[in-house]
């Protein structure tokens, strides 16, 4: 089964402890489909300037991602900045450039209209409620959005969490969207608002899976060197859809073990700066990754 995704594709230019980039390959779509095609083929669209540099994303189209979907528009790439100290779980944004980003009108290429697992990156909701429309009969829909979207646009979030299966989402902002510090009863009040499944991020500390009658955790991938946060959650954004979309099985087992395929893949997103250690994995890596979270999980209850 193919994904869409719909998103960013940017220009980055991040600092952290342990070096920098300036105008590095980055962006919520990119980071996805680049963990999302070890699994299934991804459908891209997003939008970019006419300096994009397309030779960065020539590795993904070798890896089963189609860019019929991407628009060039004449103007400059969207650029986003940001810096992080020790505490890598925290990040200031130094600049959001929207440029052709601010126009953007997502355009659903006919040959993607039947996709069937669907993942709205951190776009507007009302740009996400435009994609949906465009699409015939989808699975399994699973959304991203943020506290700007959350406290500066609610009522059409609110509109299109109806029509969201997965929510994926850090702890803060199920906290702002239910308006509920308890994280177990926002999951309630923001399930009742459409998405009966529900990711809630929580950076070093792991993710979090809620469905209606059953909670799962994962743990962060214990990582002795993490050189640049930037682009983790897409990344587990991807490595989730991207195995759901192969084994085209949305029982709870299998949600359980995307979560883990999700938290493997963003584990590796961090070991180096930009797209750079997303580009040459090996199934093998993804595997004994796998494995690894297993055995860190896995304990013998019988006192
Ligand atoms: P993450 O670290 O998973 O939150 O994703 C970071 C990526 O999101 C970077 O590559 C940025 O280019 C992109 N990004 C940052 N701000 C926005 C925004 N307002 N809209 C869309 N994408 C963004």
């Amino acid at each position: 089964m193919s994904i869409l995704v719909v998103g960013s594709a940017a220009l980055d230019t991040v600092e952290t402890p342990f070096g920098s980039v300036e105008d590095a390959l980055g962006g919520s779509a990119i980071y996805f489909s680049a963990a999302a095609s070890y699994f299934a083929p991804v459908n891209l669209v997003a939008v970019v300037g006419d300096d994009f540099p397309r030779e960065q994303i020539e590795f993904l189209k070798k890896k089963n991602v189609d860019f019929s979907g991407l628009e060039v528009a004449n103007g400059k790439t969207f650029r986003w900045g940001g810096k992080y100290g020790f505490d890598l779980n925290e990040r200031d944004t130094l600049f959001t450039h929207l440029n052709v980003f601010e126009k953007f009108e997502p355009k659903i290429p006919d040959s993607y209209k039947n996709s069937e697992y669907i993942f709205l990156a951190n776009i507007g909701p009302d740009l996400q409620m435009d994609v949906l429309k465009q699409i015939q009969a989808p699975k399994l829909v699973a959304l991203d959005t943020m506290n700007y979207w959350i406290g500066g646009n609610l009522p059409a979030l609110r509109e299109t969490l109806k029509r969201v299966d997965v929510l994926i989402i850090n702890d803060s902002e199920v906290r702002q969207l239910a308006n509920e510090a308890n994280l177990v009863k926002a999951s309630k009040i923001v399930q009742e608002m459409g998405p009966k499944t529900l990711i809630i991020k929580k950076g070093e500390h792991g993710a979090l899976l809620i469905t209606r009658n059953s909670f799962f955790w994962a743990p962060a991938y214990p990582l002795e060197i993490i050189y640049d946060p930037t682009g983790a959650g897409d990344t587990f954004a991807g490595g989730f859809m991207g195995y759901m979309a192969r084994s085209d099985d949305i029982s709870i087992d299998n949600l359980k073990r995307a979560v883990v395929f999700g938290s493997a893949m963003a584990s590796f997103c961090v070991e180096k700066f930009s797209l750079e250690r997303l580009k040459n994995l090996s199934d093998e890596e993804i595997r004994t990754r796998f494995k690894e979270f297993w055995q860190m999980t896995n304990f013998d209850p019988n006192v």
